[in-house]
Parts: C-alpha cells; sequence; structure tokens
C-alpha cells in the first residue's frame, strides 16, 4: 500500500499525537511474549514454524479461537502486568499519549478478576512513569455468554472497580447475538456510572448499531462499518454527532471489505458522509499494524487528508472518557502540535 508515501511523512503520521479508543489488551500481545507465557503456564498454542505464523486467520471466528487460546496463556499478575506494559510501550511509539483499552477477564478462566486488575494497574503504572502515556480500562462483555452472565459479569466489575475503569463495551462475535437482550445490564451499569460503548456493525448489521443506541444508550460505537447499508441511521448519527472507533486493517480479515483502497471502503464513505470517524488499532500485533501504520492507512489508503487526521485525532481526544478540562488542555496543546508539524513538513 500507499508506496508513493515519504519516509518523512510516514515519521510525521508515527509522531502526532494520538488518543487510542479501541484496541483489546488480550489481541495486543507481541506473538514472542504469547509463546513465552505460554510455555511457561503450559498452554498449547496453534503450531507454528515461525513465531508471526501464529497471528494468521482468515475470519473472525478463527481470530477469536486464537485468542482464546492467547488468553489461557495469560495467568499470574506479572504475566498480566507485562502484557499491558508492552501493549503501552508499543502504542507510545506510534504516538500515543493517552489510551482506553479493552480488557476480557472472562477469556482468563479460572483467573480471578482482582488478580487480573492488579496486575494491569500495576502494568499501566509503569508505562505511564516510562513511557508517558495515560491509560483507563473498558472491561469487555462477551455477549456470546448472554445476558445473564453478564449480570455476574458486571458484578465482578464492580467489585473490582477503581477510578482507571471508566466503562463497558460489548463485543466476541455479533451475529446471532444482537444488543437488546442487554437493555438491563446495561442500564445498571449506566446507573452505577461506568460509561458505554459496543462493537456492532462490524459483522452484525446495521440494526445492531440502532439497537446499541436505542436500547443500551451507549456513547461511541465500535467499528460501525454495515452503517453504510442504512442511508437513514448514517443522517441521524452525523446530525447527534455519534463517534465511530474505526480500526482501517481489521476490516481486511473481519469483513467483506479487504481492499482498504477500494472507493466504497466503509471507512471511506462514513468520512466523505460527515461521519465523526476515529482511527484505532484494535488488535495491533494479532493484525501486523499498530497505531502508526493505521494513521499511514488512512492517509495512503483511505482518502484521509492531512486535515482529516487532525479532526480525527481530536474527534478522539474529545470523544474520550476524560475530565473536561483536561480534554481541553490537551485539546489544544496537541491542535499546535499538529499545526507546528504539518508547517515543519518540506513542501513538495
Ligand atoms: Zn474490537
Amino acid at each position: 500500500m500507499n508506496q508513493q508515501m515519504t519516509s518523512d511523512m510516514r515519521q510525521l503520521l508515527r509522531r502526532l499525537p494520538k488518543a487510542e479508543l479501541h484496541i483489546h489488551l488480550e489481541g495486543a500481545i507481541r506473538p514472542g511474549t504469547a509463546m513465552e507465557l505460554a510455555a511457561k503456564n503450559g498452554v498449547s498454542l496453534p503450531v507454528c514454524d515461525r513465531v508471526e505464523d501464529l497471528y494468521s486467520y482468515d475470519n473472525l471466528m478463527d481470530f477469536l479461537a486464537v485468542y482464546g487460546a492467547i488468553s489461557d496463556s495469560i495467568v499470574t499478575v506479572d504475566d498480566f502486568r507485562r502484557i499491558t506494559y508492552e501493549m503501552l510501550q508499543s502504542a507510545a511509539e506510534s504516538g500515543c499519549r493517552y489510551m482506553e483499552f479493552f480488557v476480557s477477564p472472562h477469556a482468563h478462566k479460572g483467573v480471578p478478576f482482582a488478580r487480573q486488575f492488579e496486575g494491569i494497574r500495576a502494568g499501566m503504572a509503569e508505562a505511564e512513569t516510562d513511557f508517558l502515556i495515560t491509560s483507563r480500562i473498558i472491561p469487555g462483555m462477551n455477549r456470546e455468554l448472554g445476558p445473564e452472565a453478564g449480570e455476574d459479569y458486571l458484578d465482578e466489575v464492580l467489585a473490582n472497580r477503581g477510578e482507571d475503569v471508566i466503562g463497558l463495551g460489548l463485543d466476541y462475535n455479533e451475529a446471532p447475538f444482537p444488543p437488546e437482550p442487554f437493555v438491563g445490564v446495561f442500564a445498571r451499569a449506566r446507573r452505577e456510572g461506568l460509561h458505554l460503548t459496543a462493537h456492532a456493525g462490524e459483522s452484525g448489521p446495521a440494526a445492531y448499531i440502532r439497537g446499541s443506541l436505542d436500547a443500551l444508550k451507549v456513547e461511541r460505537i465500535d467499528h460501525g462499518y454495515n452503517i453504510v447499508d442504512d442511508p437513514d441511521l448514517m443522517v441521524r448519527c452525523r446530525d447527534e454527532g455519534l463517534v465511530f472507533t474505526c480500526c482501517p486493517s481489521t476490516t481486511k480479515y473481519t469483513t467483506p471489505w479487504r481492499d482498504l483502497t477500494a472507493p466504497d471502503h466503509p471507512i471511506r464513505r462514513m468520512k466523505e458522509a460527515g461521519l465523526k470517524v476515529t482511527i484505532n488499532s484494535d488488535d495491533p500485533p494479532m493484525f501486523a499494524t499498530d497505531l502508526g501504520w493505521e494513521f499511514e492507512i488512512a492517509h495512503g489508503d483511505l482518502g484521509f487528508s492531512l486535515a482529516d487526521l487532525k479532526a480525527a485525532i481530536l474527534t478522539s481526544l474529545d470523544a474520550a472518557w476524560l475530565d473536561d478540562t483536561v480534554k481541553r488542555e490537551w485539546s489544544a496543546d496537541w491542535a499546535r502540535e499538529i499545526d507546528e508539524a504539518f508547517a515543519a513538513m518540506p513542501q513538495p
């Protein structure tokens, strides 16, 4: 892709300050780390000759199978500390200054939530000191387990809650698991002061986006690509200023849109329709990407101008679940920094 992009431009895009709102801790484990932790904890991973071949799949179901095996490999407090620290280190190398990341505590069978959160928090604190990256946790609920399990899950989340647990997400395989059955558990989470988001419209239909908004009252939509099938919903989301956390690389594997340069790629169409689109990395090592590369794709393949990239960055900060005063301050600083970086670019 984007063969013509100069290395100056690549470095510029990588250096821009960024906020990441859609990344999964268990999908952000370096393949070498996954191999080491699996061996240490006696878990067998799919057999492969080269470490990087661990992450190869062609659809969402294959991907979730590998994701499950990797999740089984993360057991001790230090395992959780290490994967959190490494995820934040990699993100910081892509210019990320602030991250809200999903965790899947139910995926680590038999590992108490408290142990998981202890390790995750240690990794967050170390990374903040070492890389000046601030982060917050969004536990993601596995929709495949159903709403009753969701209520138990929310109990666990609330029992282990700190100020760093800011929201609740809904993820895993979309169809045939529509959002509406989760109305009760999401209402309770909202009453408890958690922000809400849901994966919708990636492999599921546009109706799941509508259901997430109307029944679950989510504040953001993760992915959302199938909204292009529903022009009325597009108008509504544009008018309401709804923010979508899009992940360009993932679409090549988990949606029918395999060509990022195609004029009908949904992220391009969503942006052109005036929807608030942000650029995120989802499960970066598992899809051979990172946040800097996602910005290269957005610019080189998906038709995002530099002004569009600046808007996407400031939108993600605006949509972050941070204190408003902090957001205003960072937004002004980042806008200035981005303008200065663009002005310093050599003119072609
Ligand atoms: Zn995701």
